[in-house]
């Protein structure tokens, strides 16, 4: 059985070697040619994609698989609502944002409204990495200091400040020093008391920074911990650990690049499943469904403090054809009622892989919400210890069975179900029947 740690972009990576299809291998060796070292594809087999609609993906070779891992099509791929208004946009105006135009501020109303009072402004970014690079950055111009406490297994982003508190991407030389990772709220690993035991080890990270000199700027979190391996239960956990980090002088950062914009099924927020109020929250994939718009919100005098020192232009950020991706994107979440949806599809979803510990080898706990599962794969001998190559192998497996799902986790052998937010529970049957003729064929 493998319980070999793995990086976040090792898990269902293409390593070549098996034959390929010759569309696949030719675009392949044109790939590796010119992304070099930095190719990172998925699959033994990759998949080339020619269109895409809802919850599915088209390949040339004429099949179509469900896709249960793109949280980024939010409100389903290539949704006629978000391509109309963002190809009307281009086709009248475009610029960066240091002119007037009416649809950012539409939009920026609308999304602030989301928003406990007190969170009020926001700073448009193109990417979750930048959102929280500037957020690393409020958080130290804030508190003085320069350390923060992530989790053990958390990825947020590929700036070199921000990689610094993505333990999930170190290959190696460890932690920055100025980093502190504490694991996951999970039972696992703090007991049944998951709130306090968290907490606890939030606190002894900050005590530790303190004794190192760095201070303590921070506590960065994913509030759906979705590289450590989906962790949401029970509701409420975070507060005793928001609790100590702000009681400690540093700053509380929601990182809701995965959970936000309605995924959990329980409202537009992962954080206010827990009752916390952020400082800064932070967001991007879902946010203009495939198109690049992402975004920093936090308190008015947070930023003022910053841009006191340094100013900050972002080219591509707030641009009015982000503006119409995201106002787009944010009505048909809204008005189309896809949380609410999210949220009965997907505890359906969770219920039927529940169902299935105990009757199919390998399968274990399941935890998440709404549309953002985790599903464990497990040594069958035991039912537990972690089963990454499983994994691996079920993820190709059900790649066969036309369905298309990624992993999580330190070991890699969480499934992660973060499917479009229009899935319907005839998908989810369909995944659970495949996962069903997988374990019978062993
Ligand atoms: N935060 C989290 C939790 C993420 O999962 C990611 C991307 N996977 C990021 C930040 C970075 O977002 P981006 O790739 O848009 O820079």
């Amino acid at each position: 059985m493998t319980q070999q740690q793995k990086r976040i972009l090792a898990l269902n990576a293409f390593e070549g070697g098996a034959a390929l299809d010759s569309d696949v291998a030719d675009l392949v060796r044109r790939r590796q040619a010119t992304f070099g070292a930095s190719s990172v594809l998925f699959y033994r087999q990759p998949l080339h994609i020619v269109k895409a609609e809802t919850c599915y993906i088209h390949t040339a070779d004429g099949r179509r698989y469900l896709d249960l891992y793109n949280n980024v099509p939010s409100v389903g791929h290539c949704h006629p609502r978000v391509v109309a208004a963002v190809s009307a946009q281009l086709a009248e105006f475009n610029t960066h944002s240091r002119y007037l135009y009416d649809n950012i501020h539409d939009y920026a109303e609308r999304l602030l409204a989301t928003f406990p009072a007190g969170l009020s402004n926001i700073v448009f970014t193109c990417t979750g990495s930048e959102s929280n690079d500037l957020a690393l950055r409020l958080a130290r111009m804030a508190s003085g200091a320069s350390g923060f406490v992530v989790t053990r297994t958390a990825y947020h982003g590929n700036t070199a400040a921000v990689t610094d508190v993505s333990p999930s991407s170190a290959i190696a030389g460890g932690l920055a020093p100025h980093v502190r990772a504490v694991a996951a709220p999970g039972r696992a690993a703090h007991g049944d008391n998951i709130a306090m035991g968290f907490a606890q080890a939030v606190s002894a990270a900050i005590k530790d920074l303190n004794d190192s000199g760095y201070g303590f700027a921070g506590l960065l979190v994913d509030s759906i911990f979705s590289s450590d391996g989906v962790f949401s239960d029970p509701a409420g956990f975070l507060g005793p650990a928001v609790q100590v980090a702000k009681d400690a002088g540093g700053l509380f950062i929601a990182d809701e690049v995965q959970p936000g914009f309605g995924r959990t099924g329980g409202g537009m927020w992962g954080f206010a499943r827990h009752g916390v109020m952020p400082d800064v929250v932070t967001m991007g994939k879902p946010m203009g469904n495939g198109y690049p718009i992402a975004g920093t919100v936090t308190r008015p005098d947070l930023l003022a403090r910053l841009c006191d020192s340094y100013g900050y232009f972002n080219t591509f950020g707030a641009t009015p054809a982000a503006a119409a991706a995201g106002l787009a994107t944010l009505q048909v979440l809204q008005e189309e009622g896809l949380i609410e949806h999210a949220g009965r599809v997907g505890s359906y979803l969770k219920q039927g892989l529940a169902e299935l510990r105990g009757s199919l080898p390998g399968i274990g706990e399941v935890r998440g919400t709404g549309l953002y599962l985790g599903l464990d794969i497990v040594d069958p001998d035991d039912g537990e210890t972690p089963d990454g190559a499983g994994a691996s192998s079920l993820i190709n497996a059900l790649k066969e069975e036309g369905v298309l799902i990624g992993a999580a986790g330190p070991y890699g052998h969480t499934l992660k179900i973060r499917p479009p937010l229009c899935l319907q529970a005839s998908d989810a049957d369909r995944f659970i029947d495949a996962l069903i003729r997988i374990g019978k064929k062993g």
